[in-house]
């Protein structure tokens, strides 16, 4: 690993070269090595013309015999070359007049390309071409290619890789972290696996490129892995280290608050809860996912945990990403209390300057027992009395960083921390368990509450919407209710709310008999609580919304959703919203409607969003489709998405990986900071644990 080379990349390079290869995100030597190639180019060999097949790359060399400028229509420039086997044409498509004369009969000419089927004979069009000796050495090595970005070419690239290796084994700046591991695990040095990379030799004995490099290439990618174990692993075993306040269970309201409840935990939801309540009553910090798809029912083990914890006379922060939910969650909460003595409170944004100032006291004297809220909830204002429980709802709202940042805030008197669960209604597939959400247990809850049905998922085109009016109508006679969803995409926000609101008027004039309303982000809170409840009570048939209500919202009378411009969300997303109906017993359809032209990816998308309902499922594929990089949204983050290893492909290296991490968290502090000093530059700032 390099040490003290970031400085050297401005006396390396001018300031120009430095524009260009920031440009690619190649900040300094680190960077430019771990700039690997996508491809390589074999100019070793100079293939006879007889022995080429279409379809695949070769450097062939011969004698031009024949120039010529024909229409095709249009003007294309044929070159005919001849080599002792046989002969074959080029052709250029776009060509300047210096070309036609640069190709003069008898000449050599080299040239590297991809053999295609022409219309009369094989060709190639467009290749890489120089003009040679008949018997000039070929290249020694693969010639490496590299994706770029304009203003730099692959020849400038590949030298300024070279200068940054040659300078960095010149100066002797390479240092092996980790060199007994590294030794052990039979890998290439670090320096080594960067030469060979960047220039490899020719394959020995007709073996594959990618084969002569595998173990080059899996010393960056386990390189990579280690310092994503190193930094999350870091971070889980640091939270073990500190000490949190034991809860002693209590069955003291249990009887009420399952009375309250009125139903019966699902298996699932017992281990969930039991695994929780472990945690809790141990006097290490909890630090837990909960996963669970749509609909399983998390919120009813998060709470009762939390009943238990304000029991044993501390308090509780239960955290929701919006208003709406937030609100859901405080009647709940408050009617599984009733006949308890435990107080509940909410505190959103939305409060009065004066209601807040009186909750804030309530809070700090320890009068309310458990605090619902939005963020809220986290600013420095609200002083706990004894806060020893947070639980933060659908986290996959918030990115991996904010998800760190909110542990940061994890103080509590005499030093003890307060327990955290989290809880994600997108599933975390295991790559992504193992890696992004290594600093995390999990509990997972993988079954639905007793007499749900499968919600039935039908897929229109936007013009059949008015078709769609009779099946609405239909359903709300038999007094369900119905969600019609108007995304707002990004973009376009204002003209899309516009649509938001035409598809209410229209609705509205449209159901004379029925009740339509509409909810959307930007209306004052109290109009939409008013609304969310009157649609909750079954006073609203019909609610136009854009996907504020993705999130949690749980009325479960709902039966129909119609989802507007269905194509361009994403899959996770898309399976929240169909989460919202479903939530009953009766059978629920989900229509969603498509714009004009659909892209692979958007049919793809609902290909499987028509096909699955597992939301594990759908979360993995969302993966495949997106990459962890957007899935996650680390894009904002200060933390990198990878840039060498694939979880999907190195699962089997993340497991070494994993394993190594912990044995060298227990040792090697110092090695293991400036190791992630390197990968992960900015890795102190993003937690303070
Ligand atoms: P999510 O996991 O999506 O947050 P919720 O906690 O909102 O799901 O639960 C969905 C619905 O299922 C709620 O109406 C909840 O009261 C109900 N529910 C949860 N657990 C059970 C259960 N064991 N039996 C019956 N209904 C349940
Ligand atoms: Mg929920």
């Amino acid at each position: 690993m390099i040490d003290k080379t970031f400085d050297a990349f401005s006396d390396l390079f001018t300031k120009l070269q430095i524009q260009k290869l920031n440009k690619l995100a190649i900040y300094n030597l680190f960077d430019l090595i771990l700039y690997l190639p996508t491809r390589y180019e074999d100019r070793t060999n100079i293939f006879l013309i007889k022995d080429i097949k279409v379809g695949q790359y070769y450097q062939v060399q011969g004698q031009v015999i024949h120039v010529d400028v024909k229409y095709f229509p249009r003007k294309n420039l044929i070159v005919t070359i001849e080599d002792q086997s046989s002969s074959m044409q080029i052709r250029f498509v776009n060509f300047y007049p210096s070309q036609v004369k640069q190709f003069q009969e008898g000449k050599w000419v080299r040239i590297y390309g991809e053999l295609k089927e022409g219309k009369i004979f094989k060709e190639f069009i467009h290749p890489d071409y120089t003009f040679v000796d008949p018997d000039q050495a070929t290249d020694q090595n693969f010639k490496p290619i590299y994706s770029l970005t304009s203003g730099i070419t692959q020849k400038t690239l590949t030298s300024l890789i070279q200068k940054g290796i040659t300078y960095i084994k010149e100066k002797g700046l390479f240092v092996e972290y980790f060199p007994e591991l590294i030794k052990k695990k039979k890998l290439p040095a670090f320096v080594e696996a960067a030469e060979i990379i960047h220039s490899p030799p020719k394959p020995k004995n007709y073996e594959s490129i990618e084969k002569t490099l595998y173990l080059y290439r899996k010393r960056f990618i386990y390189d990579e892995l280690l310092s994503n174990q190193l930094f999350f692993r870091g971070i889980y075993l640091r939270g073990k280290s500190k000490q949190a306040p034991k809860i002693y269970l209590s069955s003291k309201i249990q009887d009420t608050v399952f009375k309250n409840i009125g139903f019966s935990l699902t298996k699932k939801q017992t281990s969930a809860l039991q695994e929780i309540l472990k945690d809790l009553g141990s006097s290490i910090p909890m630090n837990r996912l909960l996963q669970g798809d749509v609909g399983s029912g998390k919120t009813v083990v998060a709470s009762l945990a939390a009943f238990q914890v304000a029991e044993c006379g501390y308090q509780v922060a239960f955290m929701a990403p919006t208003e709406i939910l937030a609100e859901q969650h405080m009647k709940k909460l408050t009617a599984w209390l009733k006949n308890t003595p435990l107080k509940t409170a909410l505190l959103t944004g939305s409060l009065s300057a004066k209601d807040k100032k009186i909750l804030y006291e309530n809070i700090s004297s320890g009068d309310i027992d458990i605090v619902i809220g939005t963020h809220a909830l986290f600013q420095e204002k609200v002083k706990f009395k004894s806060l020893a429980f947070y639980i933060i709802d659908e986290q996959h709202r918030f990115g991996v960083e904010q998800r760190l940042l909110l542990r940061r805030q994890n103080h509590f008197d005499n030093n003890l921390h307060a327990h955290q669960l989290m809880m994600s209604a997108t599933p975390i597939p295991r790559t992504l368990s193992m890696s992004y959400f290594a600093d995390m247990d999990m509990s997972t809850i993988n079954e639905l509450p007793p007499g749900r049905q499968k919600i039935n998922t039908r897929i229109f085109s936007a013009k059949k919407r008015n078709d769609l009016l009779k099946s609405i109508d239909h359903e709300c006679s038999l007094g369900n209710q119905v969600y019609w969803v108007c995304p707002l995409i990004e973009e376009s926000e204002k003209m899309q709310l516009e649509t938001v609101i035409n598809t209410h008027q229209k609705l509205k004039d449209y159901f004379s008999l029925h009740t339509v309303e509409i909810i959307y982000g930007k209306m004052k809170p109290k109009e939409k609580e008013k609304i969310m409840y009157s649609f909750e009570s079954g006073e609203i048939d019909i609610l136009v919304a854009t996907s504020v209500i993705e999130v949690g919202v749980d009325v479960p009378n709902a039966t129909l959703m119609v989802i507007e411009n269905s194509e361009r969300l994403g899959l996770s997303q898309l399976h929240q919203l169909r989460g919202r109906i479903g939530r009953g017993t009766k059978k629920s359809t989900c229509m969603l409607l498509y714009g004009e032209k659909l892209s692979d990816t958007a049919k793809k998308r609902l290909r499987i969003i028509f096909d699955h309902d597992d939301g594990f499922l759908i979360a993995e594929e969302d993966l495949k489709i997106r990459g962890p990089g957007e899935f996650l949204g680390l894009k904002q983050s200060g933390l990198p998405s990878l840039r060498i290893a694939s979880l999907e492909r190195d699962e089997d290296i993340l497991d070494e990986a994993k394993l190594d991490a912990d044995e060298l968290l227990k040792i090697n502090h110092n090695s293991v900071k400036s190791f992630l000093n390197c990968w992960l530059p900015n890795h102190d700032e993003i937690v303070r644990t």
